[in-house]
């Protein structure tokens, strides 16, 4: 099965709505996405908290805990017909996956989806994840009745001891998941072109950076790449020869080039600019190349090489102007 119908967990499909880059990494290069830092632990252990509170709320509910992924598929299956709510069942279609915090029998052959929240207050973001398990269910075959976000109060600190019933709202969100429903099959086919590129697609930073909220892949996305490889020197030499194969920013591979382009990281240096190359797609990209071999002083006949390929790409004046203007400069300093 190929990155056109690659495998997508509620959390990607979360973090590919929010930037397709970021899930081009989570898919293709996940050891880029660092781990979470000490205040999203901290969040992530709240969440924790808060998660097995919920489940008192419904005490003849059971958990799947089978941590095998194929055999906990199969038992949440099999349990749907023991009618009790079940706890982090999993469900899987098209190769899409969703484990829903709660799923409550209703009626005679329905379910209820309980997802739990640690936040006092519903933002978008949770009604688009619920009615990714929403979809996700139905398509897997349950009929789902309605969907609700549980949450704390506002105002109510949930204590070890406090019964469920003083600390959570449920709130019914199943009228609101229908505009996100309608947006699930394009998002998911936009994600998976997404990630079957070859580089990551060129995405512009955004409000999406930081909204709803801060990226994982943040600082590496909004750093200057010459300034991070005199600081980071370290970082760099570990992390730099990947990107430099699946990075498409042809500025930054320039810029890592520049960098490189001193004693033994020459090598480095030149493989930047070939990766720069293969992901030029403008004459102006092929311009900024042959200038950087030339200026590197690394291969003189690459630099000659860009420019016939800018030459092939040029369609407009302005575009011939800034060949002709590279010429010179490379011709000028060949004789001094
Ligand atoms: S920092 Fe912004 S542009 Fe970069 S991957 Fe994250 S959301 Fe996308």
């Amino acid at each position: 099965m190929g990155k056109q119908n690659c495998f997508l967990s509620k959390f990607r499909y979360i973090n590919g709505v929010k930037c397709l880059k970021l899930a081009w990494y989570e898919c293709n290069n996940p050891k880029m996405i660092p781990p979470p830092d000490e205040l999203t632990e901290a969040v992530f252990s709240w969440g924790r908290f808060i998660g097995e509170k919920a489940k008192a709320f419904y005490p003849e509910g059971e958990e799947n805990t089978e941590k095998d992924f194929k055999r906990h598929l199969e038992k949440s299956k099999k349990w749907l017909a023991r009618r009790i709510p079940l706890f982090e069942a999993a469900f899987m279609a098209d190769n899409l996956y969703a484990r829903p915090d709660i799923i409550v029998p209703a009626g005679d052959d329905g379910w209820d989806i309980v997802e739990v929240k640690c936040n006092t207050q519903i933002h978008e973001v949770n009604v688009r994840d619920i009615a990714y398990q929403r979809f996700v269910l139905e398509h897997a075959g349950l009929k789902i009745g309605k969907c609700f976000l549980m949450h704390p109060k506002p105002g109510v600190k949930a204590a070890r001891g406090m019964p469920a019933a003083d600390i959570f709202v449920q709130e019914d969100v199943t009228a609101r998941t229908e505009a996100f429903l309608a947006e699930i099959i394009d998002n998911v086919a936009k994600i998976r072109s997404a990630c079957a590129l070859d580089c990551e697609p060129d995405i512009a930073h955004g409000e999406q950076c930081v909204k709803p909220y801060r990226c994982p892949l943040y600082d590496w996305c909004h750093c200057d790449a010459g300034q991070m490889a005199a600081e980071n020197w370290d970082f760099l030499a570990e992390q730099a020869k990947e990107m430099i194969m699946l990075n498409n920013s042809v500025e930054k591979l320039i810029k890592l080039a520049t960098e490189y382009a001193v004693d033994d990281l020459e090598t480095v240096a030149i493989n930047s600019l070939q990766k720069a190359q293969q992901c030029a797609r403008h004459s102006s990209d092929y311009c900024d190349i042959a200038l950087a071999y030339h200026e590197l002083k690394l291969d003189a006949n690459a630099a000659v090489d860009c420019l016939d390929h800018a030459k092939e790409l040029a369609k407009l004046p302005v575009e011939f102007a800034e060949i002709k203007r590279v010429e010179k400069q490379i011709k000028q300093r060949d004789r001094t």
